[in-house]
Order: C-alpha cells, then sequence, then structure tokens
C-alpha cells in the first residue's frame, strides 16, 4: 500500500485522533491515485493509521482506522465496522416503534464520506467523497446482511462534480416511492428518490417528540416544515391548531399527505411560502413556534451572512410569540457552532427586550454520533426557549 508521511512525529490530527490531514502538514505525498486507500506514517516511518487520499480536495486525506498494527483492509474489515454501527443503532432505537434512522454517519461512524439512511426495508446510501467508491460492495454485502431488500444509490450532484463519484440510480431490485414508515409510531411517507436528503430530516426525531410532549392544547407554528415532521408530532401531542410553512410545494403536498396518513383530532394548515414573508403578516397568537431552516451557511464564506439570516428569523419569532410562548429554534450549518449560534439568538432576544430562558439545549440524536476527536461533527444546535 502507498504512504502519506507527516512531517512530524505526530501532527496534531493523529496524536488527537482528528480524522481529517490537511496538506500542510504532509512531508511526503503518496503517488496514489484520488481515492486510493493510503498508509498513514510519521517522519520515522512508523504507522498511525489508513485514509483515503485526495489529491483534489483540501483535505489531503481522511483517517478511517488509527492505530499502529497493521491490519488488512478489506471486505470483512468494512463488513465489520458497518455491524458494529448497526450494534449501535441497536441499542438506542426502539424498533417496534422506529423504523426509520440513521445506520452510518460518515465520520460519526469512523467511514468518512458514507451516510446510510434506513427507511424500513430500504436503505439510501450517500457517497460523498471520492475513494469510498471502492467500498461500496462491502457495504451493499452489509446491508443485505442486515435484512435490508432495496438500496438506493443517491449522490449529490455538488459531490459529484468536485469528487467525481457516480451518480444516483437503484442498485438491485427498485420499490416504488412513496414508502410508509413510522417514528415513535407516527406514519410519515417517503419519496427517497424526489424528495430531499435521502427523503427525511431524521436528525429531528428526539426534538420532534419533545415537542409533541408540549402540544397538548396548544397553538403551534412550524416553519420549514419539510414534510411535516414537527407538525405530526404537535397534532398527535394534542395541539388544536397546526400551520406548517414551506416555500416547497412538494415538500407542503408531502405534508398534508402525511397529516392525513395519520387522521388526527386538531386543526391543520399548511402555506407553500416564504417563512420571513408568513411571519411579517402572521397573525394568529402562538404558543409555540419551531424555527428549523435549512443551513444558511453552507461554507465559511457565507457565515456573515447567515449570522444576518439567523438574526432576523429569530428577531421575528421573539417579537411575534405570545407572552409565555416556546420557541423551538434550530441550525443545522456545519460551519456555526453551538457558542456562536446562541450569541446570535442572544442578539435578536436583546433587540426584542424580552425575557428570554433557555430550557434545553437541543441537538442530534444517538444515531448521528460525534466523534470525540471531531466535536465540528456537533451540526445540529437547538434551543428550546421560554419567551415571557
Ligand atoms: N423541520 C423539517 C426539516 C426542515 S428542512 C423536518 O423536521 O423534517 C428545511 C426546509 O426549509 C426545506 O423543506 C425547504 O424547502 C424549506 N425552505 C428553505 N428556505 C425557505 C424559505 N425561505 N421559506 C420557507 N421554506 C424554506
Amino acid at each position: 500500500m502507498k504512504e502519506l508521511i507527516l512531517k512530524s512525529g505526530r501532527d496534531r490530527s493523529t496524536l488527537n485522533r482528528h480524522p481529517w490531514i490537511f496538506s500542510g502538514g504532509v512531508k511526503v505525498m503518496p503517488d496514489a491515485e484520488n481515492g486510493e486507500i493510503v498508509e498513514i506514517r510519521d517522519n520515522h516511518r512508523k504507522l498511525l493509521g489508513y485514509a483515503f487520499y485526495s489529491n483534489q480536495s483540501q483535505i489531503t486525506a481522511r483517517i478511517f482506522e488509527f492505530g499502529e498494527t497493521e491490519c488488512d483492509i478489506n471486505e470483512a474489515y468494512w463488513m465489520d465496522k458497518i455491524l458494529r454501527a448497526a450494534a449501535l443503532r441497536k441499542l438506542c432505537i426502539d424498533a417496534s416503534q422506529t423504523n426509520t434512522y440513521r445506520l452510518l454517519h460518515a465520520e460519526g461512524d469512523f467511514i468518512p464520506g458514507v451516510i446510510v439512511d434506513v427507511y424500513n426495508e430500504v436503505a439510501v446510501v450517500q457517497l460523498l467523497i471520492r475513494g469510498t467508491e471502492s467500498i461500496k460492495e462491502s457495504c451493499y454485502k452489509a446491508l443485505y446482511q442486515l435484512g435490508i431488500k432495496h438500496i438506493y444509490l443517491k449522490t449529490k450532484q455538488t459531490t459529484q462534480r468536485l469528487e467525481m463519484v457516480e451518480s444516483s440510480g437503484w442498485v438491485g431490485e427498485p420499490v416504488a416511492m412513496p414508502i410508509q414508515v413510522k417514528e415513535h409510531g407516527v406514519k410519515f411517507w417517503i419519496d427517497v428518490e424526489t424528495g430531499q436528503k435521502t427523503g427525511f430530516f431524521i436528525d429531528q426525531r428526539e426534538n420532534r417528540k419533545l415537542l409533541g410532549q408540549l402540544s397538548n392544547n396548544k397553538k403551534v407554528l412550524n416553519t420549514f416544515s419539510y414534510s411535516g415532521g414537527f407538525s405530526l408530532y404537535a397534532l398527535e401531542g394534542g395541539a388544536t391548531l397546526v400551520h406548517s410553512v414551506d416555500s416547497s410545494k412538494e415538500a407542503i403536498s408531502w405534508c398534508d399527505k402525511n397529516v392525513a396518513l395519520n387522521q388526527f383530532q386538531g386543526n391543520h394548515q399548511s402555506f407553500v411560502m416564504d417563512v420571513f414573508d408568513f411571519l411579517k403578516t402572521a397573525e394568529v397568537d402562538y404558543d409555540i413556534v419551531v424555527l428549523d431552516p435549512p443551513a444558511f451557511a453552507k461554507n465559511a464564506k457565507s457565515l456573515p451572512n447567515a449570522i444576518r439570516g439567523y438574526k432576523n428569523l429569530n428577531l421575528t419569532a421573539f417579537q411575534k410569540i405570545k407572552p409565555g410562548g416556546l420557541i423551538f429554534t434550530f441550525s443545522c450549518s456545519q460551519h456555526m457552532d453551538k457558542e456562536l449560534f446562541r450569541k446570535v439568538v442572544f442578539g435578536a432576544a436583546a433587540d426584542a427586550g424580552r425575557n428570554v430562558r433557555i430550557l434545553r439545549q437541543l441537538s442530534q440524536p444517538e444515531d448521528h454520533p460525534i466523534s470525540i476527536y471531531r466535536p465540528e461533527g456537533e451540526y445540529l444546535k437547538g434551543l428550546l426557549l421560554y419567551v415571557e
């Protein structure tokens, strides 16, 4: 196997088990193809681990195995890794109530660039970096062993361009869309082919459940609703009125179908509308407002604009919410950390001049684990706020 040799005995990355190696830390680049698996060695040529090499990304290598002992990176290696990831999910997900979850969370499961979301018997595989296509067969084999019947490979166009991975499609036997899944017993339609991301925002599962527990007899506004995740839990929790707002016509159409599928008592109304416009004209006195926008900061450069976006959105919600109301506010921007997000929300609260208290700090669930060595993996941040 080809070797990548670091400048130092051990650079910060390997010392701290952070999986990324940048070109500045490299003494000798391997003579390897883009995506090839290489050995990482220190400047005394001692083995430090194994990584996917890239000669095109800013991240020169992404380590998936740390350690000084040589190991065979073969089908058995990858299958074992995936089966261990599945064992972790078994530990924290009640299969009788929930059959949709994230099985592989890239660096969070020590497989950089690979995401696998499970929707009952269907798995959606995302290959996000070059090199991961070489392990896909092992991945599929593990998925079939775990009882998955259908596999859909879904790639992002941006990564296709950057990393030149193949395009989307069914791996074996296709299955007709949509399919029905359940999450904490709440039923959803999922279309993995045309839906956003892999079809659903699985990462909000536990936060949706918390909203449900607080919704009895409440009027709830769910902004950026997508297919109605938060709305359905609010209705199940006994909300008297729920408004769902999303600018995507398709998202709202799924939202309406999902509400119908569950047959709730409360009133539901959906709006295909820009959330900022909706908030300007909203007249209802909501008890609870959910703010779950898409990532406003897609990269470090767009952070200042993103900050303005989050501040504006939160400020408007603080101005609208009735005394004694609750706000669930989120950011899924990787480039905005927990502290910065809290500062932005603090700024909005101060500008609105309201008494605001944090009741709970929210994050991503157990099936989106965060490597302790890579805190940036905590991409979903949220606050449950009480506004007087
Ligand atoms: N809360 C959702 C996920 C939200 S994803 C859930 O639990 O499933 C973000 C959503 O915001 C997407 O559906 C997207 O269509 C929508 N969106 C993006 N910009 C918007 C805007 N300015 N106004 C309204 N909706 C918007």
